[in-house]
């Protein structure tokens, strides 16, 4: 039996709510007791984590952004990102995929309940959600969340090239999808489109549409290879949609409505964070067990008293402590039409919790050692999983610099020509 490890947001330090605490004393439990030891299996086979998610379903936590009106824990975004870290200290790959799933109910629900629709607009959102939720919530369908398509569309500056032309009854979906996380494994792929609604429309990125395609549907192909060097256990193979056609209750948000919040609930975006905070908080737990001669397989051996190893710990912590206050802070401020310092602030935090989780994997190796990075340890493994933040869009470290930078400099409206 393991000792508890402590949480990473101890609740009477971080002002946690009760629903906070116990979610990610859940999450933190199944990490430690379940997780940490299958993590080697996926990452060795690229294989999906079925029975991490056999588990989190067991544990009502598929459904912990569904809205309570709907049988859900109504989890918000915060609530939501504290309890994916404390799986993400414990497997990545495993955090990484719930986060696909996740979006799907956070964004059809508590977010999509802070932007504009009408009224009928807003009945009929609700009434397909609740097809959605169900799913879930009774036969534990797993939902994954394929945007990128190898372009700028999922960097945010292009319309996406995979169409949802409106038919009688539906939508005919066509287009090919990169990166599909769960691929394979996902019951339904909830895809962004570009819907196409009469003849010769140009597309358009307001016409952004977000439908739930039934892994099972005519037309819907994986293809391709995965073999990547971190994540391995996300599975995130090429989709292809070859005239899929899917109903009306497909839509997991309404027409419009994502364009709407991909402008006026930014947070959105920061959903990816969560693993990579919960594999810094791992890299350096791992680190302190490992220099206090605490791992299995290491000891007796004490580390700890060399100054040097001191000094890279101490920089370690301090890291960390950064990544967790300016993620926290970010985390806890989403909400519709941030104000420019708050988007600021997202973009700051974002970077810095997708940088320095791999940079404190990497003084965590270098620290321990040369046994710490074999596979037998899973300090490699968090080296390689941290190595993907930084690449995921529509947030790369890269564009977040970019968006930082003219926002810093520029108000709106402002140029130098
Ligand atoms: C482990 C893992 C799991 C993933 N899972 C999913 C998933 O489930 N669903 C999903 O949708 N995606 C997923 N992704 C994909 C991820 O979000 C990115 O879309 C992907 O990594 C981009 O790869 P690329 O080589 O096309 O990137 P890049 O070439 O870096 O970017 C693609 C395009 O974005 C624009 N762009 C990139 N950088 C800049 C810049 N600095 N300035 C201006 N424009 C820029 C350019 O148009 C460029 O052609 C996953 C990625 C990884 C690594």
């Amino acid at each position: 039996m393991n000792t508890p490890d402590q949480p990473m947001f101890a609740p009477k330090a971080w002002k946690l709510t009760t629903q906070q605490a116990e979610l990610t004393a859940l999450a933190r439990q199944l990490g430690q007791d379940k997780f940490a030891d299958r993590a080697y299996q996926w990452d060795q086979e690229a294989s999906f984590p079925t029975a991490n998610y056999k588990d989190m379903y067991a544990a009502g936590l598929m459904g912990i952004c569904i809205p309570k009106q709907h049988g859900g824990k109504g989890a918000d975004l915060l609530t939501y990102a504290l309890t994916s870290a404390e799986i993400g200290r414990y497997c990545g790959a495993t955090a990484l995929t719930f986060n696909m799933h996740v979006s799907s109910c956070l964004w059809s629900g508590p977010l999509a309940d802070d932007l504009d629709m009408d009224h009928d607009t807003r009945q009929l959102h609700d009434q397909r959600r609740s097809l959605h939720y169900q799913r879930i919530l009774e036969t534990g369908a797993i939902y994954a969340q394929p945007f990128s398509e190898g372009g700028a569309a999922a960097a945010g500056s292009q319309a996406f090239e995979t169409i949802a032309k409106k038919v009688e009854g539906g939508w005919i979906v066509n287009g090919k999808k990169i990166f599909a996380s769960l691929a394979g494994y996902a019951d339904y792929y909830g895809a962004l489109c570009t819907e196409i609604a009469t003849k010769g429309q140009t597309p358009s990125r307001a016409n952004t549409m977000y439908l739930a395609i039934p892994a099972t549907a005519k037309g819907v192909s994986v293809e391709g290879p995965w073999d990547p060097v971190g994540m391995r256990g996300t599975v995130s193979r090429t989709l292809i949609f070859n005239d899929v056609f899917v109903d009306e209750n497909a839509p997991l948000m309404p027409p419009g409505v994502y364009f709407q919040a991909a402008k006026r609930w930014p947070h959105m975006f920061m959903t990816l964070t969560p693993t990579y905070m919960g594999l810094a908080q791992g890299a350096y737990d791992f680190t302190v067990k490992y220099l206090r001669g605490e791992i299995e397989g290491t000891g007796p051996t004490k580390r700890r008293q060399f100054a040097t190893k001191q000094m890279a710990v101490a920089q370690m912590r301090i890291m960390l402590e950064q990544t967790k206050s300016t993620w926290f802070q970010a985390m806890s401020e989403a909400c519709p039409n941030p104000s420019k310092d708050q988007i600021l602030r997202a973009w700051a935090a974002q970077y810095t919790t997708m940088e320095n989780a791999n940079e404190i994997a990497q003084l965590a190796i270098r620290t321990c050692g040369g046994q710490s990075m074999l596979k037998t340890f899973p300090l490699e493994r968090m080296y390689r999983d941290s190595r993907c933040g930084s690449l995921m869009l529509p947030w790369t470290s890269e564009l977040c610099q970019d968006m930082l930078g003219k926002g810093c400099l520029y108000e709106s409206g402002e140029s130098d020509t």
